[in-house]
């Protein structure tokens, strides 16, 4: 199988109908600035890059068909991002009502089983997968993300958006995407309040406030070998996902 027959972004109708598919793989990111060097669509990229080479991975170790659908772009955004040009905001109710229409469509084709892989942190689909298997009980809907290993061995330091750790895995899928020059240092600034700070309670972030340059975490210790190296990890994780929920009973 080549990519032309798991990736539905190159996929034919005449390529397709002559096969056999055991699940959809949908990749879920955004659209927002990351940083000053790589693309607003960077979540969305890596989450089908990923999402590809899993299923090519599955189809090449267990001959299984894994079709990995058209990414969605639209995420879940912060304050101090909302206003910067062409950040898009999505909220729930659009991206549920986005996600019902994929499930209810491939249900209606016969398929019952899609996996989500999110390449964005602040969307959140557990309650959406739960409100649609309440709809359709006979329809296995999971949410997975791409950066699915600990990241601690792989990378120097710990980050969280368009540092070191998005940058050399898109240096490794693309780095034609990655203008390294540019980048700002990816300095943060965390909550004046001990108890946010400490996670006993939760506000979304001041994006404008938290980072000078959409950034946080350092895109300069990025390096394409270090993407390489982690994105193997991811893809072999999610490979097993897809390969389980395709094959086995789920208790
Ligand atoms: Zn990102």
């Amino acid at each position: 199988m080549t990519n032309n027959e798991l990736d539905l972004t190159k996929a034919n109708y005449g390529t397709v109908k002559e096969l056999e598919y055991a699940l959809a793989v949908l990749p879920w990111g955004a659209t927002e600035p990351h940083n000053l060097h790589l693309p607003y669509t960077t979540d969305s990229i890596l989450a089908q890059a990923l999402s590809v080479d899993a299923a090519d991975a599955v189809k090449k170790r267990a001959n299984i068909g894994c079709m990995v659908l058209p990414p969605i772009t639209l995420g879940s955004q912060n304050p101090g991002q909302w206003s910067l040009p062409f950040c898009i905001h999505t909220r729930y109710e659009t991206q549920k009502a986005i996600l019902t229409d994929i499930v209810s469509s491939l249900y209606r084709q016969g398929l019952r089983k899609l996996i989500i892989v999110n390449g964005h942190g602040g969307n959140a689909f557990k309650n959406m997968v739960r409100d649609l298997a309440y709809d359709y009980p006979d329809f296995t809907l999971a949410t997975a993300i791409w950066f699915c290993v600990d990241p601690a061995t792989y990378f120097e330091a710990a980050d969280d958006h368009a540092g070191e750790l998005e940058t050399s895995v898109m240096m490794h899928y693309h780095p034609e995407l990655v203008n390294l020059e540019d980048a700002g240092a990816g300095t943060s600034k965390d909550f004046a309040l001990e108890s946010l700070r400490n996670k006993t309670g939760w506000i979304p972030r001041d994006w404008s406030k938290a980072s000078i340059d959409t950034g946080i975490g350092c895109p300069y210790l990025a390096t394409s070998s270090k993407g390489a190296a982690y994105a193997s990890a991811c893809v072999h994780q999610l490979s097993l996902l897809f390969e389980e929920i395709a094959t086995k009973a789920i208790y």
